[in-house]
């Protein structure tokens, strides 16, 4: 997957847009869509109408997330430095596929939890039925007894999301 608009189906550049936006903010979505091209801080601050330091702490948490890259020049006269500041598209790509890969191996151990059989609970914890059976159904922290419960509900969800976030994976 490429990032820029004309490069990509629309679907995963809005995909691509969305997850950014989810995993930084909608702010940092915003810089790399000024970044089509090569631009300084203080162009992109100029465009936006914001303020050169707050542009400057978002290009920086990308730049630590590796999407951005910068070629700084001195200015030879006042012996100041200009950042010309690119998006790294194949990086943004990278950075996408890992974080859905994270929310997915996340949810797998969710799922594992759900399906392990941690089917009673009190009021202050989950535990499964070998677990229950050794402290005759009752909780040695909370002193509730351990009630059965059906989490088929949240094993449908999870498995709903896996199913969702594996198909974004796939498409990217
Ligand atoms: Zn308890």
């Amino acid at each position: 997957m490429g990032f820029c608009e004309e490069e990509v189906t629309t679907i995963n550049y809005n995909l691509a847009i969305a997850i950014l936006s989810e995993s930084m903010s909608p702010d940092h979505v915003t810089i790399i869509k000024k970044l089509s091209e090569p631009k300084r801080d203080e162009e992109i601050a100029a465009e936006l109408n914001v303020k050169e330091t707050v542009i400057r702490t978002l290009l920086n948490d990308l730049h630590l997330k590796s999407l951005v890259e910068y070629e700084r020049t001195k200015n030879k006269k006042t012996g100041w430095y200009t950042y010309l500041w690119k998006k790294r598209e194949e990086k943004i790509t990278e950075y996408i596929q890992n974080y859905l890969q994270n929310r997915l191996d996340i949810l797998q151990a969710d799922l594992d939890v759900e399906k392990n059989g941690s089917a009673f609970r009190c009021g202050c914890s989950r535990v499964s039925l070998e677990e229950a059976t050794e402290t005759n159904f009752v909780c040695p922290e909370c002193n509730e007894p351990y009630m059965e419960f059906d989490n088929s509900t949240n094993v449908y969800k999870i498995e709903a999301e896996i199913v969702r976030l594996s198909n974004l994976l796939r498409n990217l």
